[in-house]
């Protein structure tokens, strides 16, 4: 089962609305709340915890300063203001994180990022390498170029499937309620869940559909995003983020709803893997056989022969020498390129396409065996 304490999360993807960030009323960034934040995050970060932000804020700061009123937003009008609003969102947090020599990173992500498996990959192997460097990614929607067919929506969605490419053990919605409640909260019998084992239509059906003024999702999303999240191994929690250290209450057991995974990712992503339909194979030597037995990712040299015809990101079969078939891996390279490159060395993969590739053919988190 995934962790359900941040202090024992090796991975965690924490979700600001955009009602914590923006102040409602003049449009402008809340800064001392987000100092509060990054001491929070630089806490986590001094523990060992890689830390993942998706931020909200880019079209309620940029809207101010393009005078656009508070009403409702053309499709151009919130994509103009998102423009302008990123980059001082991006800025804040730079500003934020550096006292703590955190180094930010930014991210902007559209749907095709998580549903196209290539890319899902590519933006999975780029999370990987920045927090390998202790930076602190800092994702939003890509909202300047997304239109509705082409976009998550909500950032509670989209925490969602961060969380799940960048394998986290834990998301955590920050939002301006600290909890799912049996009835709207208020009413007469209305109680505070803490736990929920299983998304039931009970569940569902507690969830109310209200936004806030200035952001997106409401309880229904953040079901749908606890959904995704602990389908993929990732526990999610929602609690209040208005106040001082959100994630520093929520350790000192600040009031919580937390969603539970049965799984790790690791568990998840390789039954996930494990239950896909190969479009090829690939048969190594013996030597690959036990590298890959030792939890080594296969490198080009150890494979013998590829067959089928597939993209980058596609299923194949990994075949021991005799054929037997060992289990399912994600290919980096196409099979024209995996067959042109098998049995080199990786040092040769340049010189033989004429293109950097990467080292592995497949690598050890892409493998159910
Ligand atoms: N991506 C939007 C923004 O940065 C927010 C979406 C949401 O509130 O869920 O303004």
């Amino acid at each position: 089962m995934a962790a359900l304490t941040i202090s024992d999360a090796k991975r965690v993807v924490i979700k600001i609305g955009s009602a914590l960030l923006v102040d409602r009323d003049t449009g402008a960034l809340r800064a001392d709340w987000l100092v509060g934040l990054a001491s929070d995050v630089a806490a986590l970060k001094a523990n060992g915890t890689d830390i993942i932000l998706v931020s909200s804020g880019a079209i309620a700061l940029g809207r101010g300063v393009l005078a656009l009123g508070s009403g409702p937003l053309s499709l151009e009008e919130a994509q103009a203001a998102a423009a302008v609003g990123q980059i001082r969102l991006a800025r804040a947090y730079e500003e934020a994180l550096a006292p703590h020599n955190l180094t930010s990173a930014q991210i902007l992500l559209t749907l095709d990022d998580s549903l196209d498996r290539r890319r899902y990959l590519n933006t999975r192997a780029t999370f990987a390498a920045l927090l390998a460097r202790g930076a602190v990614p800092i994702v939003n929607e890509n909202d300047t170029i997304a239109t509705d067919e082409i976009r998550y929506g909500d950032n509670d969605r989209l925490a969602a499937n961060v969380a799940v490419m960048a394998g986290a053990d834990i998301c955590v919605l920050l939002s301006d309620i600290d909890g799912l409640y049996t009835a709207p909260p208020g009413t007469d019998g209305a109680t505070h869940l803490p736990l929920v084992e299983e998304i039931t239509a009970e569940i569902e059906a507690m969830a109310g559909d209200a936004g806030s003024g200035l952001s997106k999702g409401g309880m229904k999303t953040k079901i749908m995003a606890a959904r995704t999240a602990t389908a993929a191994g990732c526990a999610m929690v929602i609690t209040q983020g208005a106040v001082d250290r959100p994630l520093q209450a929520l350790q000192s057991g600040a009031a919580s709803t937390w969603f539970t995974a049965n799984l790790t990712p690791q568990q998840a992503r390789k039954a996930w893997i494990g239950a896909m339909k190969p479009k090829g194979a690939v048969r190594l030597d013996a030597g690959a056989v036990a590298a890959i037995g030792r939890g080594k990712s296969l490198l080009p040299a150890g494979v013998a022969q590829v067959e089928g015809s597939f993209e980058r990101g596609d299923p194949v079969r990994i075949e021991g020498p005799d054929g037997a078939a060992l289990g399912i891996g994600l290919s980096r390279y196409t099979s024209a390129e995996a067959q042109a490159i098998a049995g080199h060395h990786s040092s040769e993969i340049e010189p033989i396409l004429g293109y950097p590739g990467r080292a592995a053919l497949i690598h050890r988190d892409d493998m159910a065996l």
